[in-house]
């Protein structure tokens, strides 16, 4: 394994920057406690945005600069031409605007506490930090090309991500490679992505006064008893398969038969055929109740849009970049968690365009997507060696001999 890293990428260069990492801890604390203080809900990383490209530039990057879904680029110049290697984290966090973002540090626990800190401030704040020492390091091989994307939560549905490699794969001489940061699950190699559908449904119905026009239809009645069945649903365990109904909201008051409510669902599963089998499941419940309904001439419509859509895809455990992955880890001595092989990330945008990729995690972490959400420290560091081994070593192989270098 050893001699997988060392015969592609020469590590010896990266000695004085992985002790650093170890100096200068503090620093990239700091670093992700500034990101975590910017509010950055999905759909608005302006302030984030603004953040990182002052940090890019500060650093003398070349070409830094942000799109229209607020992406900040920039770009390490590689020693030759031929497809580049795409460092990214996702800038947006699930929190609205106006979340109370307090942090709370516990040295005892050697923790640091907050909304968003490890999903993904901390991964933004190790992106920024890898900049850092890439300019410090000789000329990389191919370009690597930095990215703070926007768009990766919730209904976002890794729009910004999808952007980045329209961009940047879209002409000569493209991505040859992806590596994915999130702030925790250090340890975790997803090269699988996970395909995920997500839908609205509508309830519309004529609705009136509880008492004097009771009888007539309401909508949430006949969207909750839809949701009772969805509920219900029987998946299989393996391939796993998951549903939930992460949202539901409707009706005008307690005395008010509702003339509309709605819920958000979302369906998960590690194989594309039982994911599509599980869309159809839902699709004939909802023809059913329609069908009812007009039997009944209740006057209730159901409408169902999809509102995400993450593609699957994936490469093979034992693709050089994979192995990699696992190297580095070993060689730091950082165990591994391979029950965190498949999963939803910004690399299901590369994966499913035939662009190899990992997702990583840079430290542990958990309370994700909570007001509690914590990241523990020390593992920093040995979060940040091992971005930088795996960076190093995919800017080797994408400009090694079989890749067109
Ligand atoms: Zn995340």
């Amino acid at each position: 394994m050893d001699r997988t890293l060392e015969g592609l990428a020469p590590l010896g260069p990266l000695q004085a920057e992985m002790e650093r990492y170890a100096q200068e801890q503090e620093s990239l604390v700091e670093r992700a406690v500034a990101v975590q203080q910017i509010p950055a809900p999905t759909g608005q990383e302006g302030a984030r945005a603004a953040w990182v490209e002052a940090a890019f530039r500060e650093l003398g990057l070349e070409r830094v600069e942000r799109d229209a879904l607020l992406n900040v680029y920039a770009r390490v110049p590689g020693r030759r031409p031929g497809p580049g290697l795409l460092v990214s984290a996702h800038m947006d966090t699930v929190f609205p605007p106006g979340t109370d973002l307090a942090l709370r540090r516990e040295p005892e626990r050697d923790r640091l506490s907050g909304p968003g800190i490890g999903d993904n401030s901390v991964g933004v704040a190790g992106l920024v930090t890898l900049a850092e020492s890439l300019v410090r390091l000789p000329t990389p091989p191919v370009d690597v090309w930095l990215v703070a994307n926007s768009n990766e939560e919730g209904l976002g549905d890794l729009k910004g991500m999808r952007a980045a490699v329209d961009r940047l794969h879209g002409r000569a001489p493209g991505l040859g490679a992806a590596i994915v940061l999130e702030g925790m699950g250090l340890g975790r190699v997803v090269h699988r992505g996970l395909g995920v559908r997500r839908y609205r449904i509508a309830v519309q119905a004529p609705g009136g006064h509880s008492w004097g026009d009771f009888g007539v239809a309401s909508a949430v009645h006949a969207l909750v008893a839809l949701a009772a069945e969805i509920a219900h649903l029987q998946v299989p365990r393996k391939p796993r398969t998951s549903f939930n109904i992460g949202r539901i909201q409707g009706g005008r008051s307690v005395n008010t038969i509702a003339d509309h409510a709605e819920l958000e669902l979302d369906l998960r599963s590690e194989a594309p055929e039982t994911l599509a089998w599980l869309d159809e499941q839902v699709r004939r419940m909802v023809e059913r109740h329609r069908s009812e309904h007009r039997r009944l001439h209740t006057q209730v419509t159901v409408h169902m849009v999809q509102i995400g859509h993450r593609p699957a895809g994936g490469i093979p455990e034992d693709h050089p970049l994979v192995q990699a992955a696992s190297a580095v880890l070993a060689r730091l001595r950082v165990r591994e968690r391979r029950d965190f092989r498949i999963s939803s990330t910004d690399a299901n945008v590369p994966l499913s365009r035939g662009i190899p990729a990992v997702c990583i995690g840079l430290t542990e972490g958990g309370d994700a997507h909570r007001l509690s959400e914590w990241i523990a420290l020390g593992p920093l560091v040995q979060g940040m060696r091992q971005l930088l081994c795996l960076t190093w070593w995919a800017a080797h192989w994408l400009g090694g001999p079989g890749n067109g270098g």
